[in-house]
Formats: structure tokens, sequence, C-alpha cells
């Protein structure tokens, strides 16, 4: 009784390590020894080797399981959870947990020759999600940093390294607001906290935190890690970034190893240079990522043209960096510009396509990690340089002039690698047949003898088989046994007395003879002679390319940035984008703009194309009115989208634009009920609201959209009312309003720069038609019924809805501005109609009334309540007559 993963253990002789194991446990105890190494690696899942199964138990057993989808069982002996994966193939099981944000701590049997019982087992690798490089575990199209966080006299240092392609950045943050907003930014695979963080320990939680021992954290010797592998550190970096960028460099030798010649020295930068646009923001956006969480629908897939995995990670970079540098948004304009006019197609393309991810290749060689196989790929990929750099060789623009004088081909590394490295090497190079026939004297030599031996063997064969005269004699091979001569039952009498006895089949019988032997030791010689002076001229091959990581590392970035404009440029042309004007002056203007990821979307010229004229001086805030699904919202997203799209290089949707630089982008778009925290949508909206109050500058741009919908609709006018003279009257930010309260307009009439646009809609016979154009102007209604009616709600509730308004429309407000209901068709109680029928004070006066005790009033205290309940009373008739 078994199932189907024990009786593929079976099949495969597990049961020699069941039998094997069971022993070990009876008299040492395997389980203790697994719980003794297991406390080592508490955050880890452990891989503990069993013969030719890593297995996992107890929480790991069950964790794994259901992220792997494989079967969990459990020791009988023990009973504990346990499920297992082969060991020659367990890197896909490994890059699976590691991708699911788990680190794997890989356990080996380590036997010596004095082992008796229980099998010595230790830790040999621990790999984690932020200081891996293997293809299985990377996403192509997105950087994998690990990130450490400590704290500073002046809020946090951050250090981030991707060590898949040897970035290294560092900076400081002011306060934990601004270092999360970072960390958010950078969506770092793992993060190291340093641990006197305080407070900020709790707002990190969620993240993924790896805890390390306090001697990781010694600046000092961080800080001098550092040194002794990039020298002497610049002399811009605080010395709290210098300790956070050598745990980095620490934990990346511990876990990764010391292999990393690709590694860049740490560069400084700050999160002022570029464009701020916070997470919420860059969610409602969908700037790399749509709503869904992934690419799709969000702008990168729309931007998204390159050909390579380093060009897809620098567009998405440029993305969420966009520039606050003229002049650097210029470079990226004119090279854009340039390529927009050339001929994209055939040679260039081709280059890119063969070029692949020669940044993660890069870093694959520099770790000594990379097999022959990518040897092989990054020789094609430097081909593919060198006609990469001629394509791009005639363009004049200085981007694309700094980019293609960083392309390096290094003809001779590939002559090396083309010499050393055969046509169809294997995965690794102690699989056999990495070198190249001809490039190493004794390579030659060992296969040589290796064949030789081999063609010795089938000489004896024959000779054998004539001098036995059995024609079905054989000389085999098997691991166990080694080298034999197989006879079958029947001709084993003709077995010449020099054969000596190996083993004993059903069927045969096996044997071999000195010479045999001696010829056996000569080959096995030979192979694992073979073996490793391949894997040795390998290596060295390895780092004789480490040992230009640096113009590699360069030209695999340069690549990516080639590429990534290339796509700008391609995308530009074919969607009809226009470069835009960028100046530090503050007003923002757009001809024709759309959305687009919308436009995308839709079929060629349905996309309604809209202007915007924005600036501090005098349309500061821009109210827009109009129906729900009108087309607000997706007009202020297209504001943000092109100045982001601006700022990060690129052109832009639009059939002209102007942009005085944008260097914070807030938005409040659309409510979500953040139902995680438990919070409601109003507290969310209220909240995000004082969040983005708080960090307004007259450089920013704020997207407002349906303020205080969250609650009752006087609340919500009111609150949207308010926040709209604030923002008027106190700051300089340039504002785009939408909200469906049309009431908002007349604040165009008390307030100078308030201007009032809204969505133009055609009525026709009772229904409406969206034109989704913005025009100057205040809405003149909701048009909530029509839309109503759109969304398809019964027409006998339309009809009810109609008369409804109909009759609050001909009502008036009450003292409190409260819509009274209609007159004479109110269906509420009696108390509904009271309030109905008195005002606050009236309803005051009548109270006070009631209270009152005619006996214990004098004269003139009568006199004065009757002068004034009479007062309340000429108010109320004024206000029918009028
Ligand atoms: P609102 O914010 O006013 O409720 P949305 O911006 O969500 O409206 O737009 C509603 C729908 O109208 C969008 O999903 C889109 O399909 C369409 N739409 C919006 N703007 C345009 C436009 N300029 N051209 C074409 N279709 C548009």
């Amino acid at each position: 009784m078994c199932g189907p993963r024990a009786r593929a253990f079976l099949r495969r002789g597990g049961w020699a390590v069941i039998l094997a194991a069971n022993v070990a446990i009876k008299t040492t105890g395997l389980i203790a020894q697994y719980l003794s190494i297991k406390q080592k690696v508490p955050d880890a899942i452990l891989f503990f080797r069993l013969g030719d199964f890593y297995e996992m138990f107890f929480e790991d057993a069950e964790l794994a399981s259901r992220i792997l989808d494989i079967q969990l069982t459990s020791r009988s002996r023990e009973g504990a959870p346990l499920c297992g994966v082969p060991y020659h193939s367990a890197e896909p099981y490994i890059a699976k947990l590691l991708r699911a944000g788990h680190k794997v701590a890989v356990c080996e049997q380590t036997p010596t020759a004095a082992t008796r019982g229980l099998m010595p087992r230790q830790i040999v690798r621990i790999i984690t999600p932020g200081t891996v490089n293997d293809e299985l575990v990377l996403s192509a199209d997105e950087k994998n940093y690990l990130s450490v966080v400590l704290p500073a006299p002046e809020g946090f240092a951050l250090a981030s390294v991707d060590v898949s392609t040897g970035e290294f950045r560092v900076t400081q943050l002011g306060n934990a607001s601004s270092l999360l907003e970072e960390l958010r930014r950078l969506g770092p695979r793992e993060i190291l906290a340093a641990p006197q963080l305080g407070d900020l320990a709790d707002r990190l939680a969620g993240l993924p935190l790896t805890r390390l021992d306090d001697s990781y954290w010694d600046s000092r010797r961080a800080a001098e890690a550092l040194t002794q592998r990039f020298g002497p550190p610049n002399p811009a970096l605080s010395p709290e970034m210098l300790a956070a960028g050598g745990v980095a460099l620490l934990y990346l030798e511990q876990t990764f190893g010391a292999e990393m010649a690709h590694l860049r020295p740490p560069e400084l930068y700050r999160a002022s240079q570029y464009l701020q646009v916070d997470e919420v923001s860059r969610a409602h956006l969908e700037l790399v990522v749509s709503s869904d969480g992934t690419r799709k629908g969000s702008l990168f897939s729309v931007l998204d043209q390159t050909r390579t995995a380093a060009g897809a990670r620098t567009l998405a970079s440029w993305l969420l960096y966009p520039l606050l540098d003229i002049d650097a948004i210029h470079r990226r304009q004119d090279a854009i510009e340039e390529l927009f006019d050339a001929d994209l197609g055939g040679s260039i393309t081709a280059a890119l396509s063969q070029i692949g991810d020669l940044e993660r290749l890069v870093g694959r060689v520099a770790s000594l990690k990379a097999g022959p196989r990518e040897c092989l790929k990054l020789r094609l990929a430097l081909e593919a340089v060198g006609e990469l750099k001629s394509a791009f060789g005639g363009f004049r623009s200085r981007e694309l002039e700094r980019c293609a004088a960083d392309l390096d081909p290094l003809p001779d590394l590939v002559g090396q690698i083309a010499a050393a490295v055969s046509d169809e090497p294997p995965m690794t190079a102690r699989d056999g047949g990495a070198i190249r026939p001809g490039y190493d004297a004794g390579v030659d030599e060992l296969r040589a003898l290796s064949l030789d031996a081999r063609s010795v063997i089938a000489r004896l064969e024959a000779r054998e088989r004539e001098r036995t005269s059995i024609g079905s004699l054989k000389v085999r091979y098997n691991q166990v046994f080694g080298y034999y001569l197989e006879i079958t039952k029947a001709h084993l009498e003709r077995a010449p007395a020099d054969y000596e006895r190996k083993q004993t089949l059903v069927g045969a019988e096996r044997f071999t003879t000195p010479e045999l032997k001696e010829l056996e030791r000569k080959i096995l010689s030979a192979e694992s002679g073979l073996k490793e002076l391949e894997t040795e001229l390998f290596l060295k091959l390895l780092r004789a390319i480490s040992a230009h990581a640096g113009a590699l590392a360069r030209t695999a970035r340069a690549a990516g940035e080639l590429d990534c404009l290339a796509s700008l440029a391609q995308v530009a042309r074919r969607r009809g984008y226009v470069r835009p004007i960028i100046n530090t002056g503050a007003a923002l203007s757009i001809a024709d703009g759309r959305h687009p990821v919308l436009e995308a979307n839709l079929k060629r010229g349905e996309f309604v194309p809209n202007d915007l004229e924005i600036d501090p001086e005098e349309r500061q805030l821009l109210l827009i009115t109009g129906p729900n699904m009108a087309g607000k919202s997706t007009y202020l997203r297209q504001v943000a989208l092109i100045v982001i799209m601006a700022q990060a290089g690129s052109f832009v949707p639009a059939t002209r634009a102007t942009l005085g630089l944008v260097d914070r982008i807030f938005t409040r778009i659309g409510a979500r009920d953040d139902l995680r925290r438990g919070e409601s949508t109003f507290m969310v909206e209220m909240r995000e609201t004082a969040r983005l109050l708080a960090g307004l500058g007259e450089r920013s741009l704020l997207l407002l959209d349906e303020v205080g919908r969250g609650t009752s609709t006087f609340d919500g006018l009111a609150i949207a009312w308010s926040l709209a003279e604030y923002l008027h009257d106190r700051t300089q930010a340039r504002i785009l309003f939408a909200t469906h309260f049309h009431e908002l307009t007349d604040l165009a009439r008390e307030r100078p720069r308030v201007k009032n646009l809204c969505m133009a809609v055609r009525e026709w016979g009772g229904d409406v038609v969206f034109l989704r154009q913005v025009v100057e102007g205040a809405a003149s209604r909701s048009y909530g019924i029509e839309v109503a009616k759109l969304a398809g709600l019964p027409d006998g509730l339309i009809l009810r809805a109609r008369e409804i308004l109909n009759n609050l429309e001909q009502g008036e407000l009450d003292a409190n501005g409260m819509p009274r209901l209609a007159r004479g068709r109110s269906r509420g109680g009696a108390q509904a109609r009271q309030m109905d029928l008195f005002s606050p004070a009236e309803r005051r006066a009548i109270d006070e009334l009631k209270a009152l005790d005619p006996d214990r009033l004098t004269p003139i205290e009568a006199l004065n309540t009757l002068s004034r309940l009479s007062a309340v009373l000429e108010r109320r008739e004024k206000r029918e007559e009028e």
C-alpha cells in the first residue's frame, strides 16, 4: 500500500534509503539531527538530504507541499509530516519556493571514511529571494533587489543591490514615510532591517524581512568589507550608507558567494532627484502593473516594445523614476527623435533579439555560476553587440552616441570563447564535452585515451568471442561493478579458467580478467581526469571573461538603454505621439491629449482627445463636472500619465504639449475600500486626502476625483467645497478636481483661479449621449437618472426616480439647506412631515412655547418671548412669499 510518490520513489530504488534511514533512526535519531539543524535556520525551508531526496519535515513540509503541489505524507515511525523532491531535479522546486518569497537552506550528507551509524549532515547553502541570479527564480522584466535599512542621524540609510545585474545603489531618506515609499517603489525581494529601528519595525511588517544576527550590524566591519572590495569609498556617502551597503555585501558574500566581479560600487541617488509618484497614485495610474497585479493593462505594457529583458527593466525603471533634470530629459527626447525617423527594423531588431539578457548573463559569468551553454550565449550576444554598435554608429544625439560608445563587442574575448567552448556544449562543464577539440592538448590526449580504450575494449570483446566461441559474449559497463564480461547461462561451461567471477544474475554470469581490470583503470582515470581538466579549463575561461566584467556590464546596460529608447521611438511613431516641450514654467498645456492605455484598447479614432490648460496664475484649480461615466477620471489619469511619460523622456499622446516640470503627483482617484485593514472607504479617502495635503508643494500636480463620495451627500459636498477653497487659497499646486457635485461650480464665482470645465453631454429624447469632450463651463446637472437608465435599471424605477427628482427640484431648501420632499407626495411618516414643515428655528420656537410656564413669567419676559416667537413666524412668511 503506497501512494504514487512513494511508488515512484521505490522505483528509483528509494527502498534502500528508507531501510538505511529507519535503521539510523532506531539507533541515533534522524529526527533529532534534523531538529538540531533546523534550529539554525528557523526562517528558511530546510531541504534535508536523505539519500536521493531532499526531504522536508513538519511545518516546512506542510508549507512546501502546498506551494510545490507535491504530496504530503508522514514518516510512519514519528508521524512527522514529510514531503520530498529528488535531489537531482531540485532546482525548479527551490526556484518555486524562492519565487513565493521563501528562503531555502540546503543540507547535505557529509560522510567521512570513519562514518558509522547516523550520517553526518550540514547546511551547505542558504538561498534567499534577494540573493539569487538564477533564471528560474528571476522575473525577466523586473529587478531583484536586496535592500538594507539602517537608522541614520536624520532618517534612514537605504542600500539596494540587484546581484543578478550588479546594480548597487544607496540613498538616505528623511523619515519613515519616505523610506516606506522608496521601498515600495523599489519592491525589494528581501529586506534586511537593522535591529534598532524602533517604531519603523512595525511598519515594515508585511514586507519580506530577513532577521540577521547582531554580528552583521557592526558598522565598522560592514564599511571595511565595502572598502576591501571597492577601494576607498565615495566621500559623498554617509557612514550609515556605507554601513548599509557593507551589510548588503556581507550578506551576499555569505549566501550568494564572494565571486561578484560584476558588482558595481555603491552609487548615490536621492529620491528628490525624481518625480515622486506615491504608491497609491502609482496603483491608481497603473504605471507598471495594472489593478490585477500584472503588466497587462499598465502604461508599461503600452510602451514596451523592447526586445531584451534589460530593455524592459530599463523602461520600468524610467517609468518609476521620471526625471526632474531637464537636460537629461532632453537627451532622451533627442535620442527618441532621431530614432523616430530611423528605420528600426531589420538589423537593429535582430541584433537586440540576439543579445537576450546580456546583463544577467554577465552576472552569471562574473559570479562563476554560468555553464558552458551560457558562455556560448554570451559569445553570440557579443557578436550581436558588434552589429548593434555599427547600426547605432551613425546617430548623433548625445544619448545614442554615449550608449554606442559604451557598447564593447570585445572581439578578443569572443575569439577566446569561440576557441574554448564547443559548438554544442553541455549544461555543466562536468558533463564533459564543453571544451572544443584542439583547444587544449591535455584534453585532446585524455579524450583520445578514453576513446582509444573504448576501441581496445571493442577489440577485446571480439577477441574473447573468438577465443570462447561464444557469439553472445559482451563487454559491458555499469556504475556499480565497472567493466565486465557477460556470458549467458547456456554458454557458462565455455568460460575460460582465467575468468574471475564478479556477479551472478538469473540468466547470466559476469566476469572480469586482469587485462580488463587494467583497461578499466585506464579508462576511468582518463575519464575522471578529463572531467576535472575540462572543469578546470572552463573555470579558467569564466575567470578570463570576468576580468572584463566592467566593460561587459557597461555594454549590457547600454544595450538595455538603446533597446528602451528604440522601443519608445517605435511606439511614438506607431501611435502618433509627439515630443513634449518641457520647461521650468508652471503651466501645463496639452492639445488633443489622449489616455495612452485606453486609446490602445480602442479602435483607431474612437478615443476622444481633450485639451488641458492649467497654470497657478490664472487657472489653478480646474473643477470638472459631469455625470458618472462621462470620462472625468479618464481625463485626470491621462493628464498624469502624459506628465510621467514626458518626464521619463518619452513622447506623449497629444498633438502638442508644453509642460512645466512636476515634482510630485498626487491622486485621489476612485473609492477603494481597504477591507484588508478594516477601514471604510470614506476613512481611507480622508486619510489619503490628509496625506496629500501634507505633501503639496508648488510644483505638485494634484488630481482629485470624487472627493467626499463615501459619506452623506451634504457632508461630502461640504468637505469637497472646503477642500477646494483650501487648495485655492493656501497652495500653489496645479489641481484637477473632478466631481459629480455640480453645486461646486458656484465656487468659480468666488475664487478667481477656479475654472469650471465639464464633460459634454447631449440629451436625446430623455437619454444622454456622452461626448467624452471636456469643455469650458459648468455642468447643468448630474444626469444620474440617465446614467442609471443607460445601466439598465427597470423602466418603472427610472420613471419614479424622474418623478421624485422633479418634486425635489421644485422644492426648496429648508433653513438647514436640506431639500424638502415633494409636496403632497411625501410618503414619510408624521415625523418626516414635521421635519419637512418646520425649520430648526421654528422647531426650537415650538419647543420653547411648550416649555413656557406663563405663571412664572414677568411681563417684560412675556413680551420679549412673544416678539422673538413672532419674528420666527415672520421669517417663515417672508420665505414663503419669495
Ligand atoms: P467618470 O470618471 O466620469 O465616471 P470614466 O473616466 O471612468 O468616467 O469613463 C467611463 C468610460 O468612458 C471609460 O471606461 C471609457 O471606456 C470611456 N471613456 C472615457 N473617456 C473617453 C474618451 N476620451 N474617449 C473615449 N472613451 C472614453
